[in-house]
């Protein structure tokens, strides 16, 4: 067995491989940036070294650096993790010359894999079914525009070098194809440093199930089934699970053979996934699935497999670099149960799921119902460096609908504040009926958008209940407490008593009182809600109204309290009454940067008229572009920024023209 290994990674990745190496026994060293300086991972590990600057590119992505620290505390082997450099054949490669063991495949598998037109080509050649497409090396857009139009439209571009979804567009016309391969290639190159596309079919009721595959030193490969990864958003997973609803046991053995012969045709070592694609208009049939990519790293979704097979892949992956045999023969290997995986994100569902960064204000994970792979906790930041995954929440069950069912409570009691989550959107995700019968498809989110991602608003009662928290008065009442009068029965006109809540930037004016032993009354915005109100635990509520109860948590910020409640989760601000008006919040006559991030592109000048929704910045944030459009139609008065500044979040980038009132006096309206 290997004795120490250093970990190449940061986030619950690196949290989740260190906590195996020290069940084997196996000695870790961490590696972190200025901003990881106090990151769990570091804390976790045995010992850590500092590699650099916060951004990825001068830390986490410096091979040498890294292959120095683990030269300097020992280590035998390196574990990449999942990104960064994981894929990267020439760190493999340096790593093995140094003397110390890639926990991976050899370089040779990586490089076949590491482009999707040459991986595509070398898994036609070895009989395993690819998409239809062009994946070779002409690059001239007419030419393209032909290819496409002879696979036919809708297709799919995508970088070669592409992972996570970047530089990928779906063009539905031939009209559309030219400036979609254009932004796809400058993604691409900003992403990999590499503009080629190929072009694929589109498949119009795709499924994406894919294989874990695992091979060993001396030629032995099996498959451990599949994973279903049809919910995505922007061709990124959102829900896992495994096994794959409605897989024919013909298809499943189909695809697992395919998976094995892939993996072979390389002499795969280590951990891989094969991606394939299924056509699943007529429901899943063994001879409609594709070959798409193979991944030579573990996945992110590793975990479902975890939960049905009852293999640890990362022991499996230290066994192997040792050069110990594969643990389990194909026929030893079952699929037990079910499992799910939700990606737990900083991002806000409700404003086009941006990319949410900020301090951990409170951090609480259902721990008791589900497994819970984290890299941070309370006080810690989500930072703008990295990916913004705050965790992954794993539940398993004896069947779909059980295991399924456990997701929805374990989100349900997910509580976060001082930074926005996708939790409330994955919950809906857990309930919304297609994907509850089994109908997971690629499209599924964004057919359904909008009711996936707009909250209920609260209630009167929780708006109440928020203005009894922030008021005081539902602290311990001692004698001395000017909150005290609230107590034991009181006339309502008594003891009433007013506060205002900002609630996503509007004013609520509550005034509020007790009628009777745990009982309340209240007038939000001018109506009358009365409620029972008792007290369960440490901010844990149980709320009566017209005889149904429902439990609430309230966890208190400074001036500002969040309350989770039915799966969803609402922040109430309390309002100053002696302090000013706020200032005038920036019109739309501003074009505001949504989030720290650099100007890629810049297509305004001053004096210029602009049709509402054009494109007048492209912007470079979280690794992903974000357009930002004109709100309306106008004219650029100002351009404050230029292309390849870093701007930081709420900076004004564009001005327009203020707009005038409709005239009068029928006056004509030019411009
Ligand atoms: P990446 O490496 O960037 O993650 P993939 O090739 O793995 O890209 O594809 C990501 C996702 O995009 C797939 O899971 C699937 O949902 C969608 N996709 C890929 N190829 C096609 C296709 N030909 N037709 C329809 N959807 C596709």
């Amino acid at each position: 067995m290997l004795r120490k290994v250093l970990i190449a990674n940061r986030g619950e990745i690196a949290c989740r491989i260190i906590r195996t190496c020290h069940r084997l026994g196996v000695a870790t060293v961490a590696v972190y940036s200025d901003a990881d300086r106090d990151a769990l991972h570091v804390s976790l590990a045995g010992e850590a070294v500092h590699i650099g600057p916060s951004p990825a590119a001068e830390s986490y992505l410096q091979g040498e650096t890294i292959i120095d620290a683990a030269l300097r505390t020992g280590a035998d082997a390196i574990h990449p993790g999942y990104g960064f450099l994981s894929e990267n054949p020439d760190f493999a490669d340096a790593v093995t010359s140094a003397g110390i063991r890639f926990i991976g495949p050899s370089s040779d598998a990586i490089r076949a894999m590491g482009l999707k037109d040459a991986a595509k080509a070398l898994m036609e050649k070895a009989g395993v079914p690819v998409v239809p497409g062009y994946h070779g090396a002409e690059q001239d857009p007419d030419f393209l525009l032909d290819e496409a139009e002879r696979i036919g439209f809708p297709v799919l571009i995508k970088a070669r070098a592409g992972g996570g979804g970047k530089g990928m567009r779906r063009v539905e016309s031939a009209a559309d194809f030219r400036e979609a391969l254009a932004s796809a290639q400058r993604e691409a190159s900003a992403a990999f440093g590499d503009a080629a596309c190929l072009i694929e079919k589109y498949i119009t009721h795709p499924r994406h199930i894919e294989i874990q595959v695992f091979g060993d030193d001396h030629g032995n490969v099996v498959h451990l089934f599949e994973r279903d990864c049809s919910l995505q958003r922007r061709h990124q997973k959102v829900i896992e699970e495994a096994p794959a609803p409605g897989m024919p046991e013909e298809m499943r053995l189909a695809m697992g053979e395919a998976a094995v012969k892939a993996a072979m045709a390389i002499s795969y070592s280590g951990a891989g996934t094969i991606e394939f694609i299924a056509d699943a208009s007529d429901g899943l049939k063994a001879d409609r699935f594709w070959f798409m990519e193979m991944n030579t790293r573990l996945q992110v979704e590793h975990p479902v497999t975890e939960a049905i097979t009852g293999v640890d892949l990362v022991e499996w992956q230290l066994r192997v670099a040792s050069g110990e045999p594969l643990p389990r023969s194909q026929d030893e290997l079952f699929i037990s149960g079910w499992a799910f995986e939700a990606r737990l994100y900083a991002e806000d569902a409700e404003r086009g799921f941006l990319p949410a960064t900020g301090r951990l204000a409170h951090l609480d994970l259902p721990e008791e119902l589900a497994r819970v792979d984290s890299g941070v906790r309370t006080g810690d930041r989500i930072s703008p460096f990295y990916d913004p995954m705050i965790a992954k929440i794993i539940t398993r069950g004896p069947d779909r609908q059980t295991a399924l069912s456990l997701l929805s409570s374990a989100l349900a009691e997910v509580r976060a504040t001082g930074v926005t989550t996708n939790a409330s959107f994955l919950r809906r995700l857990t309930i919304q009926p297609d994907f509850v019968e089994g109908r997971p498809e690629t499209g599924l989110i964004d057919r359904h958008l909008a009711e996936l991602t707009i909250g209920q608003a609260p209630a009167r009662e929780t708006m109440a209940l928020a203005a009894l928290k922030l008021s005081g008065a539902l602290e311990p009442k001692t004698v001395s407490d000017p909150w005290g009068r609230l107590s034991g029965f009181r006339l309502w006109s008594e003891a009433s008593d007013f506060v205002e809540l900002d609630y996503r930037g509007q004013h609520v004016p509550i005034s509020f009182g007790s009628t009777g032993e745990g009982a309340y009354a209240a007038i939000v915005d001018g109506r009358q809600v009365d409620f029972g109100l008792s007290r369960l635990g440490e901010d844990t509520y149980l709320l009566e109204v017209d005889g149904r109860k429902r439990r609430f948590h309230l966890v208190p910020g400074h001036r500002d309290l969040t309350i989770f409640g039915d799966g969803e989760n609402w922040h109430f601000g309390l309002i100053d009454p002696l302090a000013g008006e706020d200032e005038i919040a920036a019109g739309s006559d501003h074009i505001v940067a949504p989030m720290p991030g650099l100007v890629k592109l810049l297509r305004a000048t001053p004096g210029a008229a602009v049709a509402k929704g054009e494109a007048l910045v492209v912007m470079e944030a979280m690794k992903m572009e974000l357009t930002l459009a004109a709100p309306r139609d106008g004219t650029i008065a100002e351009v404050l920024v230029s292309q390849g500044e870093q701007v930081i979040e709420g900076a004004v980038l564009l001005i327009l023209e203020p707009e005038f009132g409709e005239p009068e006096s029928g006056e004509p309206q030019d411009g």
